[in-house]
Protein backbone atom coordinates (compact mmCIF):
# COMPACT_ATOMS: atom_id res chain seq x y z
CA UNK A 1 0.00 0.00 0.00
CA UNK A 2 1.59 3.54 -0.31
CA UNK A 3 -0.20 7.08 -0.70
CA UNK A 4 1.17 10.73 -2.04
CA UNK A 5 -0.38 13.98 -1.34
CA UNK A 6 -0.91 16.31 -4.62
CA UNK A 7 -1.13 19.18 -2.07
CA UNK A 8 -2.80 20.32 0.66
CA UNK A 9 -4.08 23.43 2.30
CA UNK A 10 -6.74 26.41 2.20
CA UNK A 11 -6.26 26.48 -1.52
CA UNK A 12 -6.55 22.70 -2.58
CA UNK A 13 -6.10 19.00 -1.44
CA UNK A 14 -5.79 15.99 -3.08
CA UNK A 15 -4.41 12.72 -2.20
CA UNK A 16 -3.76 9.42 -3.25
CA UNK A 17 -4.03 6.14 -1.68
CA UNK A 18 -3.29 3.00 -4.39
CA UNK A 19 -2.56 -0.75 -3.50
CA UNK A 20 -3.13 -3.99 -5.33
CA UNK A 21 -4.21 -2.91 -9.12
CA UNK A 22 -6.37 0.07 -7.11
CA UNK A 23 -6.24 4.04 -6.81
CA UNK A 24 -8.37 6.07 -5.34
CA UNK A 25 -8.29 10.14 -4.98
CA UNK A 26 -9.29 11.26 -2.26
CA UNK A 27 -10.63 14.85 -3.00
CA UNK A 28 -9.57 17.61 -5.88
CA UNK A 29 -9.77 20.69 -4.99
CA UNK A 30 -7.81 21.56 -7.51
CA UNK A 31 -8.93 22.28 -11.13
CA UNK A 32 -8.98 19.19 -13.37
CA UNK A 33 -5.62 20.54 -15.27
CA UNK A 34 -3.57 21.20 -12.51
CA UNK A 35 -4.78 17.75 -10.90
CA UNK A 36 -3.51 16.21 -14.42
CA UNK A 37 -0.12 18.37 -14.06
CA UNK A 38 0.46 16.88 -10.41
CA UNK A 39 -0.33 13.54 -11.46
CA UNK A 40 2.70 13.74 -13.49
CA UNK A 41 5.11 14.77 -10.88
CA UNK A 42 4.39 11.64 -8.73
CA UNK A 43 4.52 8.95 -12.28
CA UNK A 44 0.82 8.58 -12.56
CA UNK A 45 -1.30 8.17 -15.58
CA UNK A 46 -4.55 9.22 -14.76
CA UNK A 47 -6.00 6.34 -16.20
CA UNK A 48 -4.61 4.73 -13.21
CA UNK A 49 -7.30 6.05 -11.03
CA UNK A 50 -10.30 3.71 -10.01
CA UNK A 51 -12.41 6.47 -8.36
CA UNK A 52 -12.64 9.90 -7.04
CA UNK A 53 -13.47 9.86 -3.13
CA UNK A 54 -14.85 13.15 -1.08
CA UNK A 55 -14.44 14.32 2.03
CA UNK A 56 -16.86 17.25 2.37
CA UNK A 57 -18.15 20.38 0.04
CA UNK A 58 -15.69 22.98 0.82
CA UNK A 59 -13.65 24.50 -2.18
CA UNK A 60 -10.61 23.43 -1.24
CA UNK A 61 -11.78 19.30 -1.78
CA UNK A 62 -14.31 19.87 -4.59
CA UNK A 63 -13.12 22.29 -6.77
CA UNK A 64 -11.72 20.05 -9.74
CA UNK A 65 -13.92 16.53 -8.95
CA UNK A 66 -17.05 17.70 -11.33
CA UNK A 67 -14.65 18.60 -14.49
CA UNK A 68 -11.91 14.95 -13.40
CA UNK A 69 -14.42 13.05 -13.51
CA UNK A 70 -16.33 13.61 -16.52
CA UNK A 71 -12.97 14.03 -18.46
CA UNK A 72 -12.34 10.63 -17.57
CA UNK A 73 -15.31 9.06 -16.96
CA UNK A 74 -14.28 8.48 -13.18
CA UNK A 75 -17.19 7.37 -10.47
CA UNK A 76 -16.77 9.46 -7.39
CA UNK A 77 -18.41 8.93 -3.56
CA UNK A 78 -19.24 10.93 -1.67
CA UNK A 79 -21.97 11.12 1.38
CA UNK A 80 -25.72 11.97 0.38
CA UNK A 81 -25.29 15.43 2.39
CA UNK A 82 -22.26 16.03 0.33
CA UNK A 83 -23.80 15.69 -2.30
CA UNK A 84 -27.05 18.22 -1.95
CA UNK A 85 -25.10 20.74 -0.64
CA UNK A 86 -22.75 20.19 -3.92
CA UNK A 87 -25.60 19.96 -6.10
CA UNK A 88 -23.64 17.13 -7.66
CA UNK A 89 -24.57 17.28 -11.60
CA UNK A 90 -27.04 14.76 -12.89
CA UNK A 91 -24.36 13.35 -15.45
CA UNK A 92 -21.61 11.81 -12.95
CA UNK A 93 -21.50 8.59 -11.84
CA UNK A 94 -22.25 8.99 -8.27
CA UNK A 95 -22.14 6.93 -5.64
CA UNK A 96 -23.80 7.54 -1.91
CA UNK A 97 -21.56 6.75 1.06
CA UNK A 98 -22.63 6.19 4.39
CA UNK A 99 -20.44 6.84 7.04
CA UNK A 100 -18.83 3.92 9.23
CA UNK A 101 -20.43 1.76 6.26
CA UNK A 102 -16.92 -0.18 5.15
CA UNK A 103 -17.62 -0.74 1.71
CA UNK A 104 -14.74 -2.08 -0.97
CA UNK A 105 -13.16 -0.45 -3.68
CA UNK A 106 -11.28 -2.67 -5.89
CA UNK A 107 -8.42 -4.14 -4.04
CA UNK A 108 -9.40 -1.18 -1.18
CA UNK A 109 -11.97 -1.51 1.82
CA UNK A 110 -12.62 1.85 2.72
CA UNK A 111 -14.14 3.38 5.83
CA UNK A 112 -16.04 6.82 5.78
CA UNK A 113 -15.60 8.17 9.66
CA UNK A 114 -18.09 10.98 10.70
CA UNK A 115 -15.93 14.17 11.98
CA UNK A 116 -16.91 17.34 13.24
CA UNK A 117 -16.75 20.31 10.78
CA UNK A 118 -18.77 22.86 9.58
CA UNK A 119 -20.20 21.19 6.52
CA UNK A 120 -23.36 19.35 5.68
CA UNK A 121 -22.00 15.27 6.27
CA UNK A 122 -18.65 15.31 6.29
CA UNK A 123 -16.23 12.41 6.74
CA UNK A 124 -12.40 11.44 6.74
CA UNK A 125 -11.41 8.32 5.53
CA UNK A 126 -9.60 4.76 6.73
CA UNK A 127 -7.80 2.66 4.52
CA UNK A 128 -7.28 -0.94 4.55
CA UNK A 129 -5.26 -3.49 2.08
CA UNK A 130 -3.82 -6.81 3.32
CA UNK A 131 -3.44 -5.94 7.10
CA UNK A 132 -2.40 -2.62 6.51
CA UNK A 133 -4.06 0.68 7.85
CA UNK A 134 -4.09 4.13 6.11
CA UNK A 135 -5.40 7.01 7.55
CA UNK A 136 -6.65 10.50 6.25
CA UNK A 137 -7.64 12.78 8.27
CA UNK A 138 -7.82 16.37 7.31
CA UNK A 139 -10.58 19.41 8.15
CA UNK A 140 -11.63 18.26 11.98
CA UNK A 141 -12.66 20.50 14.52
CA UNK A 142 -11.90 18.62 17.67
CA UNK A 143 -11.01 15.26 18.82
CA UNK A 144 -13.92 13.40 19.34
CA UNK A 145 -13.82 9.81 20.87
CA UNK A 146 -15.24 8.23 17.51
CA UNK A 147 -12.14 9.72 15.13
CA UNK A 148 -9.90 8.21 17.98
CA UNK A 149 -11.67 4.98 18.05
CA UNK A 150 -11.37 5.28 14.51
CA UNK A 151 -8.00 5.90 13.74
CA UNK A 152 -6.06 3.74 16.67
CA UNK A 153 -3.23 1.98 15.74
CA UNK A 154 -2.54 3.19 11.34
CA UNK A 155 0.47 2.39 9.78
CA UNK A 156 0.50 5.29 7.59
CA UNK A 157 -2.03 8.82 8.25
CA UNK A 158 -2.13 12.14 6.67
CA UNK A 159 -3.51 14.15 9.75
CA UNK A 160 -3.67 18.30 9.59
CA UNK A 161 -2.04 20.37 11.67
CA UNK A 162 -3.79 23.90 10.29
CA UNK A 163 -3.33 26.81 12.74
CA UNK A 164 -1.20 27.70 15.28
CA UNK A 165 -3.14 29.63 17.90
CA UNK A 166 -1.90 32.69 18.67
CA UNK A 167 -1.16 33.31 15.09
CA UNK A 168 -4.55 32.30 14.03
CA UNK A 169 -5.79 35.25 17.00
CA UNK A 170 -2.99 37.77 16.00
CA UNK A 171 -3.65 37.55 12.08
CA UNK A 172 -5.62 39.61 9.28
CA UNK A 173 -8.57 37.13 9.11
CA UNK A 174 -12.03 38.65 10.19
CA UNK A 175 -13.48 37.85 13.65
CA UNK A 176 -15.89 35.81 12.36
CA UNK A 177 -13.57 33.42 10.55
CA UNK A 178 -11.10 33.50 13.71
CA UNK A 179 -13.67 32.08 15.67
CA UNK A 180 -15.20 29.63 12.67
CA UNK A 181 -11.37 28.24 11.98
CA UNK A 182 -10.28 27.90 15.56
CA UNK A 183 -13.61 26.18 16.92
CA UNK A 184 -15.10 22.92 17.39
CA UNK A 185 -16.53 22.26 14.07
CA UNK A 186 -13.36 24.22 12.42
CA UNK A 187 -10.15 22.98 12.42
CA UNK A 188 -6.80 21.57 14.28
CA UNK A 189 -4.58 23.73 15.40
CA UNK A 190 -0.91 22.44 16.41
CA UNK A 191 -1.20 21.58 19.82
CA UNK A 192 -4.63 19.42 19.12
CA UNK A 193 -2.32 17.44 16.35
CA UNK A 194 0.47 16.95 18.79
CA UNK A 195 -2.26 15.72 21.32
CA UNK A 196 -3.90 13.77 18.88
CA UNK A 197 -0.80 11.58 17.46
CA UNK A 198 0.37 10.99 21.00
CA UNK A 199 -3.22 9.66 21.86
CA UNK A 200 -2.68 7.27 18.31
CA UNK A 201 0.09 5.81 19.53
CA UNK A 202 2.57 6.80 16.90
CA UNK A 203 4.82 3.97 17.04
CA UNK A 204 2.87 1.90 14.53
CA UNK A 205 3.36 4.66 11.71
CA UNK A 206 5.37 4.02 9.67
CA UNK A 207 4.88 6.95 7.39
CA UNK A 208 3.25 10.48 8.97
CA UNK A 209 2.18 13.98 6.53
CA UNK A 210 1.23 16.21 8.67
CA UNK A 211 -0.90 18.36 6.10
CA UNK A 212 -3.50 21.10 5.50
CA UNK A 213 -0.80 24.11 7.04
CA UNK A 214 -2.51 27.06 7.22
CA UNK A 215 -0.05 29.73 4.96
CA UNK A 216 -1.42 32.53 6.79
CA UNK A 217 -1.63 31.34 10.07
CA UNK A 218 0.87 28.94 11.03
CA UNK A 219 4.50 28.53 9.83
CA UNK A 220 6.61 24.91 9.21
CA UNK A 221 8.74 25.73 11.74
CA UNK A 222 6.01 26.35 14.35
CA UNK A 223 4.72 22.92 13.24
CA UNK A 224 8.26 20.82 13.21
CA UNK A 225 9.09 21.92 16.57
CA UNK A 226 5.45 20.73 18.19
CA UNK A 227 5.06 17.45 15.99
CA UNK A 228 8.96 16.71 15.01
CA UNK A 229 9.23 14.90 19.19
CA UNK A 230 5.99 13.20 19.40
CA UNK A 231 6.65 12.03 16.02
CA UNK A 232 10.45 11.22 16.57
CA UNK A 233 10.28 7.31 16.20
CA UNK A 234 8.11 7.65 12.74
CA UNK A 235 10.37 6.47 9.99
CA UNK A 236 8.92 8.87 7.20
CA UNK A 237 7.85 12.00 8.45
CA UNK A 238 6.90 14.41 5.91
CA UNK A 239 5.26 17.86 6.15
CA UNK A 240 2.73 18.71 3.06
CA UNK A 241 2.37 22.19 1.16
CA UNK A 242 0.27 24.01 -0.68
CA UNK A 243 2.30 24.06 -3.72
CA UNK A 244 4.22 20.90 -3.72
CA UNK A 245 3.95 17.20 -3.72
CA UNK A 246 4.84 14.55 -1.54
CA UNK A 247 5.79 11.74 -3.32
CA UNK A 248 5.12 8.41 -2.84
CA UNK A 249 5.43 6.56 0.71
CA UNK A 250 5.22 2.87 1.09
CA UNK A 251 3.59 0.82 3.87
CA UNK A 252 4.17 -2.87 3.93
ZN1 LIG B 1 -10.07 21.94 3.88
ZN1 LIG C 1 -13.41 22.04 5.16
Amino acid sequence: MRFASLGSGSKGNATLVAAGDSCLLVDCGFSARELERRLALVALDVSRLSGILVTHEHGDHIKGVWALARRHKLSVYMTGGTAKVAKAPADIDLHLITPQQCFQLGDIEVLPVAVPHDAREPVQFVFNYAGLKLGVLTDLGHISPHVLECYQRCDGLLVEANHDQTMLADGSYPYSLKQRVGGDWGHLNNEQTAELLSALEPRSLQALVVGHISQQNNALAVVQELIGPVAAAVPQLKYASQDDCVDWLALE
